[in-house]
């Protein structure tokens, strides 16, 4: 299903799915008598019919097409059911007031130095209602992005755009999708190796580490 887009040939033949070969050749018949291009018809719409005829009544290429048809519609339902969290849910250790609470904002201390002494392995927290473990969600994270200064592509230590730093940040979302299954204190890793927002702009942390938690 990587392929591209999945087509639905029993809807094409206005057939339930897993119709019967003997069905699926009656409604070929059918449709073929208002669709076919000798008839006026549309010569898109009879190559649609006539391509998912050939394939429902060729029997290895149904069995495999069936397969991939389960899929398909699991997938869809999965979708359906899906529910966007707002990225306000997110909450994140390090804020400058739960640093600066704490002493930590001492300058040339990093963010890892600030997670150490906080004593928090992860860098945001996803806090869960109880329905929502075992649902798929997408999840919004908050993340900072580094873009290639679009005036001098970082070559000139004298731009205007940019003075000289190359590039500039800023913040974006990485939308993440979760299958359900969650645990309460179970850590989400987000790899961003190799992914970017846009072609000259690249997210600033590569790994992104999500606390799971239950709501209170
Ligand atoms: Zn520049």
């Amino acid at each position: 299903m990587s392929r591209g887009v999945f087509i639905d040939h029993y809807a094409a033949l206005e057939l339930k799915p897993g119709a019967p070969p003997e069905e699926v050749r009656r409604a070929f018949r059918r449709l073929a008598k208002t669709h076919h291009p000798d008839k006026s018809g549309d010569a898109l719409r009879f190559h649609e019919i006539y391509t998912a005829y050939r394939l429902l009544t060729e029997p290895v290429a149904r069995v495999s097409y069936d397969k991939q048809y389960i899929l398909f519609k699991r997938a869809e339902l999965w979708n359906a059911r899906r529910k966007s969290i707002p990225v306000s849910r997110m909450i994140i250790p390090t804020t400058v007031a739960a640093l600066a609470r704490r002493g930590l904002l001492r300058p040339k201390f990093r963010g890892k130095d600030r997670r150490f002494h906080l004593k928090v392995d992860y860098d945001m927290e996803l806090p869960l209602l109880e329905e929502e473990f075992q649902m798929p969600l997408l999840v919004p994270v908050p993340v900072t992005i580094r873009n290639l200064c679009p005036e001098c592509s970082g070559s000139d230590s004298h731009c205007g755009v940019c003075g000289g730093k190359g590039s500039y940040k800023s913040g974006g979302v990485f939308k993440l999708q979760l299958d359900g299954g969650l645990t309460h204190g179970q850590i989400i890793e987000i790899s961003l190796h190799g992914v970017r927002p846009a072609p000259a702009s690249y997210y600033k942390k590569r790994k992104i580490r999500i606390k799971i938690s239950r709501a209170s």
